[in-house]
């Protein structure tokens, strides 16, 4: 039963990056209605505006948020200006409704497969907007083929803003030298698992040797109090590090554990119930299908979740 999860996992992911799958499904009503109704569980909404108030009422309940209109791989600049757009509205939604939010975006969704410039130039009229919000944008990290033009687009910015954070992946090999180069910026290192297949020999497998990695970096951060976010569902990973937090003694602003709407949403509620500063990740918009698989990808036995969420009534 494993090695058919295994199998399952690894055709999700490509299924995921298919772009034909992709435009396949979006076209058709009747199979985008019924996946879209597993996805729900892991998106707050289409629009902004259903996203806007779960935000608030997480907020309420003690979270803070990130929002990201979903979305990557903008073929045109039509369409990286639109996404860009879109992003300078949630900066100002999160303004207008004091909403305790940050931005998280695929740079590749702002221009990035396009051109270095175009992707820059919208970065920068993103990070100003979040300036006026007063809050941070963070980075994601995307396929391997993307990492060194992500980074690279990152320390641009990071020499004009400093409210602009960065994703590293941690299963990785490269992570260790990329953190050199990153560390002695100002800007938030959300440390990640990593979600994409990459070629063989350059990433960890799960597993301790993975998880002790992962780990590794986050006591890095910890102990020396640089802004960072814990962004897993792990229970194993968010239990060690709240003995790293013990041992180092952070200030309680300058990190916090994150994971991602809907899923093992009790334990992040038990780490803010114990008094831990706590982010929920929210994503909204239509782009959900690369998300949706990878969350069952990483999780094989979402599926039955899934089946269940598409025949309910
Ligand atoms: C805030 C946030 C931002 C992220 N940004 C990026 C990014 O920019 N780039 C990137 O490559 N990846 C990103 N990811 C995804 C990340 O790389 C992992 O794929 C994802 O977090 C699952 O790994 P894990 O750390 O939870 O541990 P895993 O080892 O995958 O899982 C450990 C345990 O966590 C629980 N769990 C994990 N996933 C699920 C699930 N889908 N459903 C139910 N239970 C689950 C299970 O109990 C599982 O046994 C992000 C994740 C988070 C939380």
């Amino acid at each position: 039963l494993e090695d058919l999860f295994k199998l399952g996992s690894a055709a999700l992911k490509k299924a995921a990056l298919n772009e034909e799958a992709k435009t396949y499904l979006l076209a058709n009503p009747v199979l985008f209605g019924l996946l879209k109704k597993a996805a729900r569980r892991y998106i707050a909404g289409d629009t902004l505006t259903e996203a806007a108030p779960i935000a608030a009422s997480l907020n309420q309940q003690g979270f803070r948020c990130s929002l990201e209109f979903i979305g990557e791989s903008t073929r045109n600049e039509q369409e990286a200006k639109e996404a860009t757009d879109e992003f300078l509205r949630v900066c100002r939604t999160i303004r207008e409704n004091k909403l305790n939010a940050s931005v998280s975006l695929d740079l590749s969704h702002i221009g990035l497969a396009l051109s270095n410039d175009l992707c820059f130039a919208n970065l920068t009229q993103l990070c100003q907007e979040a300036v006026v919000a007063n809050t941070e944008v963070i980075i994601s990290a995307e396929g391997t083929e993307r990492t060194d033009a992500v980074l690279a687009m990152y320390q641009k910015i990071s020499a004009t803003h400093k409210n602009v954070g960065i994703t590293v992946q941690a299963y990785l090999h490269r992570t260790p030298d990329d953190l050199k180069q990153i560390l002695s910026l100002p800007g938030r290192i959300r440390i990640v698992k990593g979600a994409f297949e990459t070629s063989p020999g350059l990433s960890l497998s799960r597993g301790k040797e993975l998880d002790e990695t992962y780990l590794a970096y986050a006591e890095q951060l910890l102990s020396t109090g640089h802004l960072c976010s814990i962004a897993t569902q792990d229970p194993f990973i968010q239990q060690s590090v709240k003995q790293l937090i013990g041992k180092h003694q952070p200030a309680a602003q300058s990190y916090e554990f994150e994971s991602l709407y809907g899923i093992q949403t009790q334990q992040l509620t038990a780490l803010k119930e114990e008094g831990y500063p706590t982010k929920m990740y929210l994503v909204y918009g239509h782009e959900w299908y690369l998300y949706l698989c990878n969350r069952i990808a990483e999780h094989p036995v979402n599926i039955f979740q899934a089946l269940n969420d598409i025949v309910a009534e």
